[in-house]
């Protein structure tokens, strides 16, 4: 019988406004088994976001507290606030065999690719810096300044894309969802997450 496999873990980076919340919650819709990790962040809540849903929304004394702790697989700050991804409910995820999802910055991507290098890194890329512009500022939850800031920020992401191990355009999301569903579930057929099978089989030779 073909045992259960490891969890995998998968990143999801992209500027902002690139449309990977949305592409999250599809995935997340389609595998239900999937454990969304929850951040914590120090920026305010935006309109609809539950405290324990979308983040856990922390004073940066608390932030800064549980930092010191080791409470955080990773951390960065962006945009002049701090995010962060709790270690402990990632391991326990991963030890009762559930995939577990993170939507972070490139440079939480790099920390947490540096502790498990099996990882599965996906960029999410805007099919141009026009697009992007338009969408955040449709977003309308954002300043102009804000806005400006994204901008700037989301080319200095995007040199990051190199290192990632796939990146999925978002220009259709029809099309984007097909690519990072197809990037998940081959990413689930790794020989590493499930070497007993193949030992299985050899020890039922006759
Ligand atoms: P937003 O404020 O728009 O929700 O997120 C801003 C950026 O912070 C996004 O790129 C988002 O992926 C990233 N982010 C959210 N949570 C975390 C986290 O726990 N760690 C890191 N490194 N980045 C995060």
């Amino acid at each position: 019988m073909i045992q259960q496999r490891k969890g995998v873990v998968l990143i999801i980076s992209a500027a902002s406004g690139t449309g990977k919340t949305t592409l999250v919650k599809r995935l997340l819709a389609e595998f239900p088994n999937f454990a969304y990790s929850i951040s914590c962040t120090t920026r305010p809540p935006r309109e609809g976001e539950v405290d324990g849903i979308d983040y856990y929304f922390l004073s940066r004394e608390e932030f800064i507290a549980r930092r010191e702790q080791g409470y955080f697989a990773e951390w960065a700050e962006v945009y002049g606030n701090f995010y962060g991804s709790p270690l402990k409910p990632m391991l326990e995820k991963l030890a009762q065999g559930q995939d577990v999802i993170f939507e972070i910055d490139v440079q939480g991507a790099a920390q947490v690719r540096l502790s498990i290098p099996e990882a599965q890194c996906i960029f999410i890329l805007p099919p141009s810096l026009a697009e992007l512009e338009k969408r955040l500022r449709g977003r309308g939850t954002d300043s102009e300044e804000v806005i400006a800031r994204r901008m700037s920020a989301a080319t200095q992401e995007i040199r990051e894309a190199h290192w990632f191990d796939t990146w999925v355009v978002n220009d259709n999301l029809d099309i984007a969802y097909d690519c990072l569903r197809a990037a998940y579930v081959a990413s689930t057929l790794a020989p590493t997450l499930a070497p007993q099978h193949v030992r299985a089989l050899l020890a039922q030779e006759k």
